[in-house]
């Protein structure tokens, strides 16, 4: 009887136990269902208006707040780089890596690659550096720290390391064939500087055996033996652009002219420049095309040519060339005039719209680059500039 009492005495006591429990995690629970997704959703707002300030402020001070979180100091970090502030970013990873809420590893492994990408940012290179090879053996970060390195020693000009970078990180879905055979004609483009044309022969031929398409390395390896006055031997070399990708002849005309010279053989070359400009008419060689036949060949050669490639390619340079190239044949002094300021208009226009141009990212230059400054693509930029 006596047992059936205290059970009947206990069993609500548990109940009233339970629904106080339960009252006061619900409370604290509410609490923060009241005043995190708040933050985090003032925070969204404001990153959808584009006030990436204020989105900053509100995850500053959640993180304050509730330093326990870590995700949302991650975004706080990204939004802190994002903004140039990289000194807040840089303070923000150093303190979570020392916060006591940071245990594991593979965390803490997460937080140095951000600072990385902090000191990268900052231009602190031989910092992010540093961190990056402490993450070579990561479980999880290795490859993006990988990844980074290429970035920095590209950006360093540090091409020993870049290759054998690059080689690390060549699977089967990226060979990364292109880069090294442009990191190795980069290392022969050094040797070419110094004089060192044996050793640039020998990195040339490799970077051939690496990317059989490179034709850089083929531009190089010509001037290396025009260098060397094996005139033939350059041309020769030269000409094999055209099979690699013919799109690059209009970066070694002017070199292959001059090795032709120099064997006193301008006739040959003529017949060869025809041939590419009726194989290719839209090559933007129409200036170089224009000096040659008007110094080298006849002036209806000249004028034939240049209304061809008007057919082809109507622009405003082969306008300009040939009202250049007809000038002569007005009588007054007044045409003459009107001729030559049209021209010049054309010609003007034509030089601020002609741009080379990065198929990965839209950069535009009037400087033809190998690897594109602003995204960092190796052989992304069209050697034929065009008017766009
Ligand atoms: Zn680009």
């Amino acid at each position: 009887m006596d047992i059936l009492i205290i059970w009947l005495l206990i069993t609500p006591l548990f109940f009233a136990f339970g629904w106080f429990a339960g009252r006061i995690d619900m409370k604290v629970v509410l609490k923060q269902a009241k005043q995190l997704p708040q933050r985090v959703f003032d925070g969204v707002d404001a990153l959808v208006d584009n006030n990436t300030g204020i989105a900053s402020d509100e995850l500053k001070q959640l993180v304050e707040q509730e330093p326990q979180l870590i995700e949302p100091q991650f975004s706080l970090g990204r939004l802190y780089r994002k903004r140039g502030e990289n000194d807040l970013a840089i303070r923000l990873h150093t303190k979570l890596l020392a916060s006591q809420y940071v245990m594991s590893n593979q965390l803490k492994d997460k937080i140095r690659l951000e600072l990385a990408q902090d000191f990268q940012k900052a231009g602190l290179i031989d910092r992010s550096e540093a961190l990056l090879v402490q993450l070579l053996n990561s479980e999880l970060y290795s490859h993006q720290a990988l990844e980074m390195l290429l970035l920095i020693y590209q950006q360093d000009k540090n091409w020993s390391d870049a290759i054998e970078t690059a080689k690390k990180l060549a699977n089967s879905d990226f060979s990364f064939h292109t880069e090294v055979a442009q990191f190795i004609c980069e290392l022969a483009q050094e040797a070419i500087i110094k004089s060192d044309l044996e050793k640039a022969k020998e990195l040339l031929q490799n970077a051939l055996e690496i990317n059989r398409k490179c034709v850089r390395a083929n531009i190089l390896l010509g001037d290396v033996y025009f260098n060397l006055e094996d005139y033939q031997q350059s041309i020769t070399t030269w000409q094999l652009i055209e099979k690699q990708n013919f799109l690059y002849l209009p970066l070694i005309m002017d070199k292959m002219f001059d090795a032709y010279l120099r064997l006193d053989k301008v006739k040959e070359c003529l017949t060869l420049i025809k041939g590419y400009v009726t194989l290719y008419p839209k090559l933007n060689m129409y200036d170089f095309v224009y000096q040659k036949l008007s110094n080298y060949d006849t002036q209806e050669a000249t004028v034939e040519y240049l209304r061809s490639a008007m057919q082809h390619t109507p622009n405003s340079k082969i306008a300009a060339l040939l009202i250049n190239a007809r000038l002569s044949e007005l009588e007054t002094v007044d045409g003459k005039q009107d001729a030559e300021h049209i021209k010049n208009i054309l010609l003007k226009y034509n030089n601020k719209l002609s741009n080379y141009h990065c198929g990965c990212c839209n950069f535009k230059s009037k400087t033809f680059f190998w690897q594109c400054p602003a995204c960092y693509s190796w052989e992304s930029i069209s050697p034929n500039n065009t008017e766009n």
